[in-house]
């Protein structure tokens, strides 16, 4: 079980300036009025993740994740969200890293594209996918329900549903690799 640990935030939708977030052992609730950027929160988690599809996180393009100005603040070119884990129990892949805490950073230029890096060095997006759909948490996992999908849950298709129950048995990462393989 993979346990995040802190959630960092810069210039990503509404959380412009530098944001941390400690997440303890236990349940975490975010409590706020409407549009305060909770919604935000969960996407940056997602975006993370390794997220690919802006639609998922309510954009047009992935860009649109980047801070896009308000009344009194110009827009930003840059959105960086890093999330560590505790990776005392090695969870993690030795290949990616073998430290106790792992910290995945994935960053955004305009125009430019995503990076993705663990403890400073630079991995493929592929890499922090497999990683988060070995542990059952990726960015398209049924561990993150978003705002209005329990409905769509209830009226998913039998093969759907079947992604479903893999990814929360764990399996959806292996699924993955051999669909890979079979390219190759
Ligand atoms: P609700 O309780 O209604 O679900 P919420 O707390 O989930 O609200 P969010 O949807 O996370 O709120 O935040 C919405 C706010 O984030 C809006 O004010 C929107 O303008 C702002 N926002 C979204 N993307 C960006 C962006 N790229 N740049 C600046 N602000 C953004
Ligand atoms: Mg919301």
């Amino acid at each position: 079980m993979v346990q995040f640990v802190r959630l960092r935030l810069s210039g990503f939708k509404s959380f412009v300036d530098s944001t941390e977030l400690l997440i303890e052992p236990g349940t975490t609730a975010i409590v706020g009025p409407n549009g305060c950027g909770k919604s935000n929160l969960v996407e940056a988690l997602r975006w993370v993740m390794g997220e690919t599809s802006a639609k998922r996180l309510r954009g047009g393009e992935m860009d649109d994740v980047i801070f896009g100005g308000s009344a009194n603040r110009p827009p930003r070119n840059l959105a960086e969200v890093g999330l560590s884990l505790d990776n005392r129990d090695r969870t993690a892949p030795a290949s990616l890293n073998d430290q106790d805490e792992l910290e995945i950073v994935r960053r955004i230029e305009r125009d430019k594209g995503s990076t993705y890096r663990v403890n400073g060095r630079e991995v493929r997006a592929r890499d922090v996918q497999l990683l988060f759909a070995d542990a059952a948490s990726g960015a398209q996992s049924t561990a993150i329900v978003s705002q209005g999908r329990v409905g769509a849950l209830i009226n998913a298709k039998p093969t759907d549903r079947r992604m479903l129950l893999e990814e929360a048995a764990g399996i959806s990462g292996l699924h993955s690799r051999r669909h890979e393989a079979e390219l190759r």
